[in-house]
């Protein structure tokens, strides 16, 4: 940790119960470390404010994965300062401490990502911990405080990444890869599970390797040695009876075993695989790890479970794209048909190896190749959309509007906050009837139910609720 040498700035705060601000800026990993900071923080007896206004001192839990991230983070550092005067930096920009200290002298204290307790001393210095045992027992959710709803949870299955993509300082901010025991992982999904949670997403930079940096070491879980190997954890995890979905999965040749747990309906049929390019020669300049045959490879995993929907994010404009290379990746497009694609035109990253790669792409190129990508996916997105038209389907519903009235959920083919929605309404109700109805309970935020599919558009189902579905977990579930 950096802590600078100034004196802790006053606080403009002289309640008895000191209030922390928190700013969770970054990915889903990242996300997971706010958690367990936000956890610690309650275990400890501190209030977590919900505005600047309310906040003594503010956590800003930084991304510094591509420019627009870091400049998104460091805007977010200054506005903490402006309000407060007192702000912590931890995360991703916070293992390049002169980055922030650069552009922000006044931070007190920064410290790299995962460091809960740098962070924790952090704070101590700046608002002592109750020392009453009386009121500094706070009690917290025993599967500690989550930033996504109760239904869904993330699972972060390991730290760090062994690979060393060429546009990449994730291994450089985040170390080499280190996997949790199967163990820790598998008594954490008990806990989220029998706490109310129905979907379990899976990550890590790599999560098709977990486990390679113990040596797949088993350990035991009920009774059971269970192998650090995603297979096995996948295949343990599914038994809790939660959806289970698998994020950043590259195309390793196991990985055609955890299709087959899709297809025997055991994990939902999505994968999250970065492929990034399809070029040969701009992967292997961008040093992607399990490149080769991915046409091949998606044609297996296809019919090994038809049903499989496969996202994916590409990068335009890598330095030294040709028009060819270009088009290879849109005849691949074509070929693959993946039913969802994100796309970033390629920024620099101080730091990565790709930014002293010579063949910059202008500008106006990235941007016109950003749009001819997408455009092109639209259309494919859209025809395989249209399968969907006329079946019935199994949804989670996430939200809902009043007006008009829609039910707001995701299929078993959306992963939240990336994918599309499925909108629907709840029978032939009258819209004022159907948000009496929600309230009523009828239909809860976490609920499955199961929708007759009547539109789809390039990312959006649209339908009608035609059953409520049980929740049957096969995890004891804790009252609440
Ligand atoms: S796999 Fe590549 S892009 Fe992903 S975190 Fe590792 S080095 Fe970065």
């Amino acid at each position: 940790m950096s802590v600078q040498e100034l004196t802790p700035p006053p606080s403009k705060n002289d309640d008895a119960i000191k209030r922390v601000g928190f700013v969770s800026l970054g990915c889903p990993k990242a996300l997971v470390d706010s958690e367990r900071i936000l956890t610690q923080l309650r275990a400890e007896g501190y209030e977590i404010a919900g505005s600047y206004e309310d906040a003594d001192t503010v956590i800003v839990n930084t991304c510094g994965f591509i420019s627009p991230a870091v400049e998104e983070s460091l805007s977010a550092i200054g506005e903490a300062l402006d309000s407060t005067g007192r702000v912590i930096v931890t995360g991703c920009l916070g293992e390049r401490p002169e980055a922030v200290q650069e552009r922000h002298p006044k931070v007190y204290a920064i410290t790299g990502s995962q460091d809960v307790d740098g962070v924790m001393n952090a704070i101590h210095t700046l608002i002592p911990p109750d020392t009453n045992p009386h009121t500094s027992l706070i009690p917290v959710p025993e599967a500690g405080i989550k930033l996504t709803p109760r239904h869904y949870s993330y699972l972060k299955i390991a730290e760090g990444c062994n690979h060393t993509c060429s546009f990449c300082i994730i291994p450089k901010l985040r170390g080499k890869q280190v996997s949790r025991d199967t163990r820790d992982l598998l008594a954490e999904a008990w806990r989220l599970v029998s706490g109310g949670c129905k979907e379990l997403l899976v990550i890590a930079q790599d999560t098709s390797a977990y486990g390679v940096d113990i040596r797949h070491r088993a350990t035991e879980f009920r009774g059971q040695e269970i192998p650090a190997h995603i297979v096995d954890l996948v295949r343990e995890l599914a038994d809790t009876g939660a959806w289970v979905r698998l994020h950043y999965i590259y195309p390793y040749p196991y990985v055609d075993k955890l299709v087959e747990l899709m297809a025997e309906g055991k994990v939902v049929p999505y994968l999250d695989v970065p492929l990034q390019h399809a070029s040969p020669k701009v992967l292997r300049r961008m040093r992607r790890p399990g490149s080769g045959k991915q046409l091949e490879t998606i044609r297996r995993w296809r019919s090994i479970c038809p049903e499989l929907v496969i996202r994916s994010t590409f990068i335009v404009g890598f330095p030294g794209e040709t028009e060819e290379d270009f088009q290879m990746l849109l005849d691949f497009l074509s070929a693959a048909e993946l039913d969802r694609v994100g796309c970033f035109t390629y920024s620099e990253v101080e730091e990565a190896d790709a930014t002293h790669f010579e063949g910059l792409v202008p500008e106006d190129v990235k941007q016109e190749r950003y749009e001819r990508l997408m455009a092109l996916q639209q259309e494919i997105s859209e025809r395989r959309m249209q399968r969907h038209i006329g079946q019935v389907i199994e949804v989670v519903i996430d939200d809902y509007n009043e007006e008009p009235g829609q039910l707001i959920g995701r299929s078993i083919w959306d992963a939240p906050d990336i994918d599309g929605n499925v909108f629907c309404v709840h029978g032939k109700l009258a819209e004022t009837k159907l948000a009496r109805k929600i309230k009523a309970g009828t239909i809860k935020i976490g609920d499955r139910v199961k929708v007759l599919v009547e539109d789809v558009d390039a990312y959006d189902i649209f339908g009608e609720v035609v059953a409520v579905l049980p929740w049957e977990p096969k995890v004891p579930q804790r009252r609440t």
